[in-house]
Protein backbone atom coordinates (compact mmCIF):
# COMPACT_ATOMS: atom_id res chain seq x y z
CA UNK A 1 0.00 0.00 0.00
CA UNK A 2 1.55 3.23 -1.01
CA UNK A 3 0.26 6.95 0.67
CA UNK A 4 0.84 8.47 -2.31
CA UNK A 5 -1.77 10.67 -4.44
CA UNK A 6 -3.09 8.13 -7.28
CA UNK A 7 -5.47 9.73 -9.74
CA UNK A 8 -8.28 6.95 -11.38
CA UNK A 9 -9.18 6.58 -14.88
CA UNK A 10 -12.60 7.67 -15.53
CA UNK A 11 -14.37 5.41 -17.84
CA UNK A 12 -18.59 5.38 -18.52
CA UNK A 13 -19.03 7.95 -15.60
CA UNK A 14 -17.11 6.24 -12.63
CA UNK A 15 -13.64 6.48 -11.72
CA UNK A 16 -11.80 3.15 -12.45
CA UNK A 17 -8.34 1.60 -11.90
CA UNK A 18 -7.01 -1.04 -14.26
CA UNK A 19 -7.58 -4.69 -14.52
CA UNK A 20 -3.64 -5.39 -14.22
CA UNK A 21 -3.53 -3.74 -10.97
CA UNK A 22 -0.72 -2.15 -11.75
CA UNK A 23 0.50 1.88 -12.03
CA UNK A 24 2.84 4.45 -13.35
CA UNK A 25 4.91 6.59 -11.77
CA UNK A 26 4.74 10.47 -12.13
CA UNK A 27 7.27 12.23 -11.05
CA UNK A 28 7.98 15.85 -10.19
CA UNK A 29 10.62 17.22 -12.80
CA UNK A 30 11.45 20.19 -10.12
CA UNK A 31 12.69 17.61 -7.81
CA UNK A 32 14.58 14.74 -9.01
CA UNK A 33 12.93 11.73 -8.24
CA UNK A 34 10.29 12.87 -6.32
CA UNK A 35 6.93 10.64 -7.10
CA UNK A 36 4.16 13.40 -7.40
CA UNK A 37 1.38 10.72 -8.35
CA UNK A 38 0.46 7.35 -9.61
CA UNK A 39 -2.04 6.88 -12.46
CA UNK A 40 -3.00 3.47 -13.71
CA UNK A 41 -1.21 0.73 -15.99
CA UNK A 42 -3.84 0.29 -18.47
CA UNK A 43 -3.79 -2.93 -21.25
CA UNK A 44 -5.81 -4.18 -23.80
CA UNK A 45 -8.96 -4.72 -21.19
CA UNK A 46 -9.45 -1.36 -20.10
CA UNK A 47 -9.19 0.02 -23.59
CA UNK A 48 -12.07 -2.47 -24.46
CA UNK A 49 -14.05 -1.14 -21.33
CA UNK A 50 -13.22 2.16 -22.07
CA UNK A 51 -14.25 1.81 -26.11
CA UNK A 52 -16.84 -0.06 -25.62
CA UNK A 53 -18.68 2.41 -23.32
CA UNK A 54 -18.18 5.27 -25.32
CA UNK A 55 -19.40 2.94 -28.62
CA UNK A 56 -22.66 2.71 -26.08
CA UNK A 57 -22.98 6.52 -25.44
CA UNK A 58 -23.07 7.35 -28.69
CA UNK A 59 -26.06 5.67 -29.57
CA UNK A 60 -27.98 8.35 -27.42
CA UNK A 61 -25.08 11.54 -27.52
CA UNK A 62 -25.35 12.01 -31.35
CA UNK A 63 -29.51 12.18 -31.05
CA UNK A 64 -28.81 15.10 -28.69
CA UNK A 65 -29.37 18.43 -30.48
CA UNK A 66 -26.78 20.91 -31.02
CA UNK A 67 -27.68 23.64 -28.71
CA UNK A 68 -28.09 21.03 -25.93
CA UNK A 69 -24.50 20.43 -26.68
CA UNK A 70 -23.38 23.77 -27.07
CA UNK A 71 -25.04 24.46 -23.85
CA UNK A 72 -23.26 21.79 -21.76
CA UNK A 73 -19.68 22.75 -23.16
CA UNK A 74 -20.08 26.31 -22.14
CA UNK A 75 -20.95 25.03 -18.45
CA UNK A 76 -17.90 23.14 -18.97
CA UNK A 77 -15.99 26.32 -19.88
CA UNK A 78 -17.03 28.31 -16.64
CA UNK A 79 -15.95 25.17 -14.22
CA UNK A 80 -12.94 24.55 -16.39
CA UNK A 81 -12.28 28.15 -15.85
CA UNK A 82 -13.07 27.92 -12.18
CA UNK A 83 -10.56 25.36 -11.10
CA UNK A 84 -7.97 26.84 -13.10
CA UNK A 85 -5.16 27.11 -10.34
CA UNK A 86 -6.03 23.94 -9.03
CA UNK A 87 -5.00 22.75 -12.66
CA UNK A 88 -1.97 24.72 -12.88
CA UNK A 89 -0.76 23.61 -10.11
CA UNK A 90 -1.34 19.73 -11.07
CA UNK A 91 0.44 20.41 -14.29
CA UNK A 92 3.28 22.55 -12.94
CA UNK A 93 3.79 19.78 -10.59
CA UNK A 94 3.59 16.61 -13.67
CA UNK A 95 5.60 18.18 -16.44
CA UNK A 96 7.47 21.07 -14.96
CA UNK A 97 5.54 24.05 -17.10
CA UNK A 98 6.19 27.58 -14.82
CA UNK A 99 3.29 27.64 -12.67
CA UNK A 100 2.62 31.33 -14.16
CA UNK A 101 2.43 29.64 -17.82
CA UNK A 102 0.25 27.15 -17.24
CA UNK A 103 -2.55 29.58 -15.52
CA UNK A 104 -2.52 30.79 -18.49
CA UNK A 105 -2.78 27.51 -20.64
CA UNK A 106 -5.94 26.40 -18.26
CA UNK A 107 -7.54 29.38 -18.66
CA UNK A 108 -7.09 29.16 -22.21
CA UNK A 109 -8.57 25.21 -22.26
CA UNK A 110 -12.03 26.70 -20.82
CA UNK A 111 -11.86 28.96 -23.66
CA UNK A 112 -11.53 26.38 -26.27
CA UNK A 113 -14.52 24.65 -24.41
CA UNK A 114 -15.82 28.34 -24.71
CA UNK A 115 -15.05 28.32 -28.77
CA UNK A 116 -16.64 25.54 -29.16
CA UNK A 117 -19.96 25.86 -27.50
CA UNK A 118 -20.47 29.09 -29.11
CA UNK A 119 -20.55 27.50 -32.55
CA UNK A 120 -23.03 25.18 -31.63
CA UNK A 121 -25.68 26.47 -34.27
CA UNK A 122 -23.06 27.02 -37.15
CA UNK A 123 -22.49 23.76 -38.13
CA UNK A 124 -25.09 24.07 -41.16
CA UNK A 125 -25.36 21.55 -44.01
CA UNK A 126 -25.75 22.80 -48.05
CA UNK A 127 -28.85 22.69 -50.18
CA UNK A 128 -27.18 21.67 -53.32
CA UNK A 129 -28.29 22.60 -57.26
CA UNK A 130 -30.04 19.53 -59.42
CA UNK A 131 -32.79 18.45 -61.22
CA UNK A 132 -36.29 20.67 -60.96
CA UNK A 133 -37.96 17.73 -59.36
CA UNK A 134 -34.91 16.96 -56.74
CA UNK A 135 -33.95 18.57 -53.09
CA UNK A 136 -30.68 17.74 -52.70
CA UNK A 137 -28.68 18.88 -49.73
CA UNK A 138 -25.89 17.52 -47.24
CA UNK A 139 -25.51 16.83 -43.73
CA UNK A 140 -23.08 16.98 -41.13
CA UNK A 141 -22.96 13.84 -39.49
CA UNK A 142 -20.88 12.41 -36.32
CA UNK A 143 -17.82 9.77 -36.99
CA UNK A 144 -18.37 7.96 -33.97
CA UNK A 145 -15.79 6.97 -31.05
CA UNK A 146 -13.42 9.23 -31.28
CA UNK A 147 -10.01 8.17 -30.32
CA UNK A 148 -7.82 11.05 -29.02
CA UNK A 149 -4.03 10.84 -28.14
CA UNK A 150 -2.38 14.07 -26.28
CA UNK A 151 1.40 14.70 -25.43
CA UNK A 152 3.12 15.91 -22.08
CA UNK A 153 3.74 19.70 -23.27
CA UNK A 154 0.40 21.29 -22.98
CA UNK A 155 -1.54 18.97 -21.49
CA UNK A 156 -4.99 20.50 -20.67
CA UNK A 157 -4.91 22.95 -23.72
CA UNK A 158 -4.42 19.94 -26.34
CA UNK A 159 -7.00 17.95 -24.74
CA UNK A 160 -9.43 20.66 -24.59
CA UNK A 161 -8.65 21.22 -28.08
CA UNK A 162 -9.68 17.07 -28.92
CA UNK A 163 -12.84 16.89 -26.53
CA UNK A 164 -14.74 20.30 -27.52
CA UNK A 165 -15.32 19.70 -30.73
CA UNK A 166 -15.58 15.80 -30.74
CA UNK A 167 -17.84 16.65 -28.49
CA UNK A 168 -19.92 18.91 -29.89
CA UNK A 169 -20.07 17.42 -32.86
CA UNK A 170 -22.12 14.63 -31.47
CA UNK A 171 -18.99 12.49 -31.32
CA UNK A 172 -17.87 10.03 -27.83
CA UNK A 173 -14.49 9.89 -27.08
CA UNK A 174 -12.15 8.23 -25.51
CA UNK A 175 -8.60 10.39 -24.28
CA UNK A 176 -5.38 8.71 -23.31
CA UNK A 177 -3.65 11.17 -21.56
CA UNK A 178 0.72 10.96 -21.74
CA UNK A 179 1.94 8.98 -18.90
CA UNK A 180 4.59 11.82 -18.31
CA UNK A 181 1.54 14.29 -17.34
CA UNK A 182 -1.51 12.76 -16.93
CA UNK A 183 -2.93 13.87 -13.94
CA UNK A 184 -4.03 17.66 -14.71
CA UNK A 185 -5.90 16.58 -18.32
CA UNK A 186 -7.67 13.23 -16.02
CA UNK A 187 -8.90 16.22 -13.33
CA UNK A 188 -10.16 18.43 -16.32
CA UNK A 189 -12.18 15.55 -17.58
CA UNK A 190 -13.64 14.52 -14.06
CA UNK A 191 -15.16 18.58 -14.29
CA UNK A 192 -16.49 18.16 -17.32
CA UNK A 193 -18.23 14.73 -16.62
CA UNK A 194 -20.46 16.75 -14.03
CA UNK A 195 -22.28 17.72 -17.07
CA UNK A 196 -21.98 14.73 -19.15
CA UNK A 197 -23.70 11.41 -19.52
CA UNK A 198 -21.79 8.42 -18.49
CA UNK A 199 -19.39 7.08 -21.37
CA UNK A 200 -19.67 10.38 -23.91
CA UNK A 201 -16.08 11.28 -22.08
CA UNK A 202 -13.17 9.08 -21.05
CA UNK A 203 -9.86 9.25 -20.06
CA UNK A 204 -7.36 6.40 -19.55
CA UNK A 205 -3.97 6.31 -18.57
CA UNK A 206 -1.45 3.85 -19.81
CA UNK A 207 1.98 3.51 -21.92
CA UNK A 208 1.52 4.67 -25.38
CA UNK A 209 3.44 1.43 -27.65
CA UNK A 210 0.57 -0.52 -25.26
CA UNK A 211 -2.21 1.53 -24.16
CA UNK A 212 -2.27 4.03 -27.15
CA UNK A 213 -1.91 1.37 -29.71
CA UNK A 214 -4.67 -0.91 -28.55
CA UNK A 215 -6.91 2.57 -28.36
CA UNK A 216 -6.35 3.40 -31.92
CA UNK A 217 -6.72 -0.04 -33.68
CA UNK A 218 -10.17 -0.83 -31.49
CA UNK A 219 -12.28 -1.64 -34.03
CA UNK A 220 -15.57 0.16 -32.51
CA UNK A 221 -13.13 3.28 -32.79
CA UNK A 222 -13.98 5.83 -36.08
CA UNK A 223 -11.82 8.14 -35.96
CA UNK A 224 -8.03 8.82 -34.41
CA UNK A 225 -6.65 12.47 -33.29
CA UNK A 226 -3.27 12.70 -31.97
CA UNK A 227 -1.17 15.24 -31.45
CA UNK A 228 2.57 13.94 -30.63
CA UNK A 229 5.58 13.40 -32.33
CA UNK A 230 6.00 12.89 -36.08
CA UNK A 231 7.68 8.87 -35.87
CA UNK A 232 4.46 7.68 -33.40
CA UNK A 233 2.03 10.08 -35.97
CA UNK A 234 3.46 7.60 -38.89
CA UNK A 235 2.84 4.54 -36.86
CA UNK A 236 -0.66 5.54 -36.01
CA UNK A 237 -1.03 6.71 -40.04
CA UNK A 238 -0.43 3.13 -40.47
CA UNK A 239 -2.65 1.68 -38.32
CA UNK A 240 -5.58 4.12 -39.47
CA UNK A 241 -4.82 3.53 -43.24
CA UNK A 242 -5.15 -0.66 -42.22
CA UNK A 243 -8.60 -0.10 -41.13
CA UNK A 244 -9.76 2.92 -43.31
CA UNK A 245 -10.97 5.00 -40.77
CA UNK A 246 -10.36 9.10 -40.65
CA UNK A 247 -7.10 10.72 -38.70
CA UNK A 248 -5.98 13.89 -37.66
CA UNK A 249 -2.00 14.53 -36.88
CA UNK A 250 -0.56 17.07 -34.95
CA UNK A 251 2.74 16.42 -35.41
CA UNK A 252 6.60 17.85 -34.82
CA UNK A 253 8.19 21.30 -36.01
CA UNK A 254 11.73 22.84 -36.63
CA UNK A 255 10.41 26.49 -36.57
CA UNK A 256 11.96 29.22 -38.09
CA UNK A 257 12.29 32.96 -37.73
CA UNK A 258 13.43 35.78 -39.57
CA UNK A 259 14.45 38.95 -38.76
CA UNK A 260 15.01 41.31 -41.13
CA UNK A 261 17.20 44.13 -40.71
CA UNK A 262 14.62 46.75 -39.50
CA UNK A 263 14.36 44.73 -36.86
CA UNK A 264 17.25 45.80 -33.82
CA UNK A 265 14.80 46.40 -31.23
CA UNK A 266 14.11 45.11 -27.71
CA UNK A 267 10.39 44.45 -28.89
CA UNK A 268 11.78 41.93 -31.49
CA UNK A 269 14.05 40.66 -29.24
CA UNK A 270 11.62 39.60 -26.91
CA UNK A 271 9.29 38.68 -29.14
CA UNK A 272 12.11 36.37 -30.87
CA UNK A 273 12.67 34.85 -27.21
CA UNK A 274 8.97 34.16 -26.44
CA UNK A 275 8.38 32.53 -29.96
CA UNK A 276 10.79 30.40 -28.84
CA UNK A 277 8.43 29.29 -26.00
CA UNK A 278 11.42 28.95 -23.39
CA UNK A 279 8.98 29.74 -20.51
CA UNK A 280 7.83 26.11 -21.49
CA UNK A 281 11.45 25.26 -22.05
CA UNK A 282 11.48 24.83 -25.79
CA UNK A 283 8.73 22.40 -25.16
CA UNK A 284 6.31 23.39 -28.05
CA UNK A 285 5.82 22.24 -31.52
CA UNK A 286 5.95 26.03 -32.74
CA UNK A 287 9.29 26.77 -31.24
CA UNK A 288 11.04 28.86 -33.38
CA UNK A 289 14.49 27.25 -32.12
CA UNK A 290 15.87 28.49 -35.80
CA UNK A 291 16.34 32.06 -36.17
CA UNK A 292 17.81 33.75 -38.97
CA UNK A 293 19.16 37.19 -38.25
CA UNK A 294 20.35 39.53 -40.86
CA UNK A 295 23.25 39.96 -41.31
CA UNK A 296 24.01 43.52 -40.44
CA UNK A 297 22.39 43.66 -37.07
CA UNK A 298 23.38 39.87 -36.16
CA UNK A 299 25.88 41.01 -33.35
CA UNK A 300 23.75 43.21 -31.50
CA UNK A 301 20.97 41.27 -31.79
CA UNK A 302 22.25 37.97 -30.16
CA UNK A 303 23.99 40.11 -27.54
CA UNK A 304 20.71 41.43 -26.66
CA UNK A 305 18.64 38.18 -26.47
CA UNK A 306 21.90 36.64 -24.18
CA UNK A 307 21.34 39.43 -21.89
CA UNK A 308 17.51 38.99 -21.78
CA UNK A 309 17.92 35.38 -21.92
CA UNK A 310 20.24 36.21 -18.39
CA UNK A 311 17.71 37.81 -16.83
CA UNK A 312 14.87 35.09 -16.56
CA UNK A 313 14.40 33.11 -13.23
CA UNK A 314 15.05 29.61 -13.18
CA UNK A 315 13.45 27.28 -10.90
CA UNK A 316 10.96 24.77 -8.95
CA UNK A 317 7.54 25.10 -11.59
CA UNK A 318 5.32 25.70 -8.66
CA UNK A 319 6.95 28.57 -7.15
CA UNK A 320 4.52 31.58 -8.98
CA UNK A 321 7.51 33.93 -9.39
CA UNK A 322 9.71 31.53 -11.54
CA UNK A 323 9.69 32.05 -15.40
CA UNK A 324 11.08 28.96 -16.33
CA UNK A 325 10.70 25.40 -15.09
CA UNK A 326 12.61 22.58 -15.72
CA UNK A 327 12.75 19.96 -18.59
CA UNK A 328 9.21 17.98 -18.37
CA UNK A 329 11.05 14.22 -17.51
CA UNK A 330 14.55 12.43 -17.03
CA UNK A 331 14.15 10.69 -20.78
CA UNK A 332 13.79 14.60 -22.24
CA UNK A 333 16.34 15.96 -20.02
CA UNK A 334 19.13 13.23 -20.96
CA UNK A 335 17.41 13.60 -24.96
CA UNK A 336 18.18 17.70 -24.78
CA UNK A 337 21.70 17.09 -23.09
CA UNK A 338 22.90 14.81 -25.84
CA UNK A 339 21.67 17.31 -28.52
CA UNK A 340 24.23 20.00 -26.72
CA UNK A 341 26.59 17.56 -26.20
CA UNK A 342 26.48 16.41 -30.04
CA UNK A 343 26.45 20.17 -30.86
CA UNK A 344 29.82 20.77 -29.22
CA UNK A 345 31.22 17.69 -30.52
CA UNK A 346 29.80 18.74 -34.15
CA UNK A 347 32.26 21.69 -33.98
CA UNK A 348 29.87 24.05 -36.56
CA UNK A 349 28.05 26.53 -33.52
CA UNK A 350 29.74 28.70 -30.98
CA UNK A 351 28.09 28.84 -27.46
CA UNK A 352 26.87 32.23 -26.54
CA UNK A 353 24.75 31.02 -23.35
CA UNK A 354 23.54 28.35 -21.26
CA UNK A 355 25.08 24.81 -22.36
CA UNK A 356 24.91 21.44 -20.15
CA UNK A 357 23.26 20.84 -17.17
CA UNK A 358 24.68 22.42 -13.96
CA UNK A 359 25.78 19.99 -11.72
CA UNK A 360 25.72 20.64 -8.32
CA UNK A 361 23.72 23.52 -7.08
CA UNK A 362 19.65 24.32 -6.67
CA UNK A 363 19.02 23.93 -10.29
CA UNK A 364 20.88 20.14 -10.17
CA UNK A 365 17.98 18.90 -7.85
CA UNK A 366 15.78 19.31 -10.60
CA UNK A 367 15.74 18.58 -14.75
CA UNK A 368 16.96 22.09 -15.63
CA UNK A 369 18.88 23.39 -18.28
CA UNK A 370 19.29 26.82 -19.05
CA UNK A 371 18.36 28.86 -21.81
CA UNK A 372 21.02 28.04 -24.27
CA UNK A 373 21.66 29.85 -27.52
CA UNK A 374 24.27 28.76 -30.25
CA UNK A 375 25.21 30.73 -33.07
CA UNK A 376 26.34 29.21 -36.46
CA UNK A 377 27.44 30.58 -39.43
CA UNK A 378 25.30 28.30 -41.51
CA UNK A 379 22.43 25.75 -42.11
CA UNK A 380 24.53 22.47 -41.89
CA UNK A 381 24.19 21.93 -38.33
CA UNK A 382 22.41 19.67 -36.32
CA UNK A 383 21.19 22.31 -34.08
CA UNK A 384 19.21 23.35 -37.51
CA UNK A 385 18.02 19.96 -38.56
CA UNK A 386 16.41 17.91 -35.36
CA UNK A 387 13.24 18.79 -33.65
CA UNK A 388 15.16 18.96 -29.56
CA UNK A 389 11.98 19.86 -28.20
CA UNK A 390 13.75 22.03 -25.79
CA UNK A 391 15.45 25.27 -24.94
CA UNK A 392 18.01 25.39 -27.55
CA UNK A 393 18.23 27.62 -29.95
CA UNK A 394 20.80 28.31 -33.07
CA UNK A 395 21.31 32.01 -34.55
CA UNK A 396 22.29 32.00 -38.18
CA UNK A 397 23.01 35.26 -40.09
CA UNK A 398 21.78 35.76 -43.65
CA UNK A 399 22.13 38.15 -46.14
CA UNK A 400 19.59 37.86 -48.98
CA UNK A 401 16.11 37.40 -49.23
CA UNK A 402 16.06 34.21 -51.53
CA UNK A 403 19.22 32.33 -49.60
CA UNK A 404 17.19 32.52 -46.04
CA UNK A 405 14.02 31.78 -47.28
CA UNK A 406 15.66 28.17 -48.78
CA UNK A 407 16.88 28.37 -45.46
CA UNK A 408 13.52 28.33 -43.91
CA UNK A 409 12.08 25.62 -45.75
CA UNK A 410 15.39 22.92 -45.80
CA UNK A 411 13.60 21.05 -42.98
CA UNK A 412 10.85 18.03 -43.33
CA UNK A 413 8.80 20.08 -41.05
CA UNK A 414 6.04 22.69 -41.60
CA UNK A 415 4.44 23.87 -38.84
CA UNK A 416 4.93 27.59 -38.15
CA UNK A 417 6.99 30.26 -39.17
CA UNK A 418 7.83 33.44 -37.80
CA UNK A 419 8.77 37.08 -39.50
CA UNK A 420 10.33 40.25 -37.75
CA UNK A 421 9.58 43.22 -40.17
CA UNK A 422 8.46 46.61 -40.83
CA UNK A 423 7.58 46.07 -44.58
CA UNK A 424 4.75 44.52 -44.83
CA UNK A 425 5.02 43.49 -48.53
CA UNK A 426 8.52 42.10 -47.54
CA UNK A 427 6.50 39.81 -45.05
CA UNK A 428 3.62 38.91 -46.84
CA UNK A 429 5.97 37.78 -49.85
CA UNK A 430 8.04 35.79 -47.44
CA UNK A 431 4.98 34.28 -45.88
CA UNK A 432 3.96 32.99 -49.02
CA UNK A 433 7.16 31.52 -49.81
CA UNK A 434 7.32 29.56 -47.05
CA UNK A 435 5.60 26.16 -45.94
CA UNK A 436 4.32 25.98 -42.42
CA UNK A 437 0.82 26.21 -41.91
CA UNK A 438 1.00 29.08 -39.99
CA UNK A 439 2.64 32.53 -40.44
CA UNK A 440 3.30 34.61 -37.41
CA UNK A 441 4.17 38.77 -38.41
CA UNK A 442 5.70 40.62 -35.35
CA UNK A 443 3.23 38.33 -33.20
CA UNK A 444 4.34 36.06 -30.74
CA UNK A 445 0.96 35.03 -28.88
CA UNK A 446 -0.35 31.14 -29.16
CA UNK A 447 -3.12 30.50 -32.06
CA UNK A 448 -6.22 31.78 -31.98
CA UNK A 449 -9.17 29.65 -31.67
CA UNK A 450 -11.14 30.13 -34.87
CA UNK A 451 -8.37 30.61 -37.08
CA UNK A 452 -6.95 26.96 -38.42
CA UNK A 453 -3.74 25.54 -37.14
CA UNK A 454 -2.12 22.48 -38.42
CA UNK A 455 1.21 21.63 -40.11
CA UNK A 456 2.18 21.02 -43.65
CA UNK A 457 4.79 18.20 -45.02
CA UNK A 458 5.94 15.88 -41.31
CA UNK A 459 4.56 18.41 -39.63
CA UNK A 460 1.01 16.74 -39.70
CA UNK A 461 -2.15 16.25 -42.10
CA UNK A 462 -5.61 18.21 -41.06
CA UNK A 463 -6.60 21.55 -39.28
CA UNK A 464 -7.87 22.07 -35.82
CA UNK A 465 -8.67 25.11 -33.71
CA UNK A 466 -11.49 26.39 -36.07
CA UNK A 467 -14.92 25.56 -37.75
CA UNK A 468 -13.82 24.15 -41.35
CA UNK A 469 -11.53 22.16 -38.77
CA UNK A 470 -14.35 20.65 -36.81
CA UNK A 471 -16.61 20.01 -39.78
CA UNK A 472 -13.13 18.64 -41.78
CA UNK A 473 -12.17 16.51 -38.47
CA UNK A 474 -15.26 15.72 -36.84
CA UNK A 475 -18.14 15.09 -39.02
CA UNK A 476 -18.91 13.09 -42.12
CA UNK A 477 -20.77 14.23 -44.69
CA UNK A 478 -23.78 12.93 -45.98
CA UNK A 479 -25.81 13.43 -49.17
CA UNK A 480 -29.57 13.38 -49.69
CA UNK A 481 -31.36 13.61 -52.39
CA UNK A 482 -35.23 13.46 -52.01
CA UNK A 483 -37.98 13.55 -55.30
CA UNK A 484 -40.18 16.18 -54.83
CA UNK A 485 -42.71 14.64 -57.60
CA UNK A 486 -43.66 11.47 -55.90
CA UNK A 487 -45.55 9.89 -55.82
CA UNK A 488 -46.64 11.56 -59.14
CA UNK A 489 -49.99 13.32 -59.62
P1 LIG B 1 5.00 11.07 -28.38
O1 LIG B 1 6.09 10.29 -27.80
O2 LIG B 1 4.63 10.82 -29.80
O3 LIG B 1 3.73 10.84 -27.42
C1 LIG B 1 2.50 11.49 -27.62
C2 LIG B 1 1.38 10.60 -27.11
O4 LIG B 1 1.36 9.41 -27.88
C3 LIG B 1 1.54 10.17 -25.66
O5 LIG B 1 0.26 10.07 -25.07
C4 LIG B 1 2.16 8.78 -25.80
O6 LIG B 1 1.90 7.95 -24.69
C5 LIG B 1 1.44 8.28 -27.04
N1 LIG B 1 2.15 7.23 -27.78
C6 LIG B 1 3.49 7.00 -27.82
N2 LIG B 1 3.73 5.92 -28.63
C7 LIG B 1 2.53 5.51 -29.09
C8 LIG B 1 2.11 4.47 -29.96
N3 LIG B 1 2.98 3.61 -30.53
N4 LIG B 1 0.78 4.34 -30.23
C9 LIG B 1 -0.11 5.18 -29.69
N5 LIG B 1 0.21 6.17 -28.84
C10 LIG B 1 1.52 6.34 -28.56
O7 LIG B 1 5.27 12.63 -28.26
P2 LIG B 1 5.68 13.45 -26.96
O8 LIG B 1 7.13 13.26 -26.73
O9 LIG B 1 4.74 13.13 -25.86
O10 LIG B 1 5.36 14.93 -27.42
C11 LIG B 1 6.27 15.75 -28.06
C12 LIG B 1 5.98 15.79 -29.56
O11 LIG B 1 4.66 16.29 -29.77
C13 LIG B 1 6.88 16.76 -30.28
O12 LIG B 1 7.32 16.18 -31.48
C14 LIG B 1 5.98 17.96 -30.57
O13 LIG B 1 6.36 18.74 -31.66
C15 LIG B 1 4.66 17.29 -30.79
N6 LIG B 1 3.55 18.24 -30.59
C16 LIG B 1 2.86 18.68 -31.68
C17 LIG B 1 1.85 19.62 -31.53
C18 LIG B 1 1.09 20.14 -32.74
O14 LIG B 1 0.03 20.75 -32.56
N7 LIG B 1 1.56 19.93 -33.94
C19 LIG B 1 1.53 20.11 -30.26
C20 LIG B 1 2.26 19.64 -29.16
C21 LIG B 1 3.27 18.69 -29.34
P3 LIG B 1 2.93 7.77 -23.46
O15 LIG B 1 3.62 9.05 -23.31
O16 LIG B 1 2.04 7.46 -22.33
O17 LIG B 1 3.84 6.65 -23.82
Amino acid sequence: MTDLMRELMFINGKEVESVSGKWIEVENPSKRGKIFAEVPYSNKQDVDMAVEAAADAFKTWKTTSYPQRGVILLKIADAVQAAFKDLAGTVACENGNAFKYVCGEAMNAGEKFRYYGGLATELKGTVYPGPNDAFLYTRREPLGVVAAITPWNSPLGLAAAKIGPALLTGNTIVLKVPSTAPVGAMRMVKIANQYLPPGVLNVITGPGAECGEALASHPLVSKITFTGSTETGKRLLHIAADRVIASTMELGGKNPQIVYPDSDQDYVVNGVIATVRINRMGQSCSSGSRIYIHRSIFDSFVERMALKLGTMKLGDACDDTVDIGPIASRQQFMKVSSFIEAAKKEGKAKLVCGGLPPETGPLAEGYFIEPTLFTCQDNDTLLAKDEIFGPVMVAIPWDDEEEVLRMANDTPYGLVAYIWTHDAGKAMNAAHAINAGSILINYWGPPTEGHPYGGMKESGIGREHSLEGILENYTELKAVTVNMNYPPK
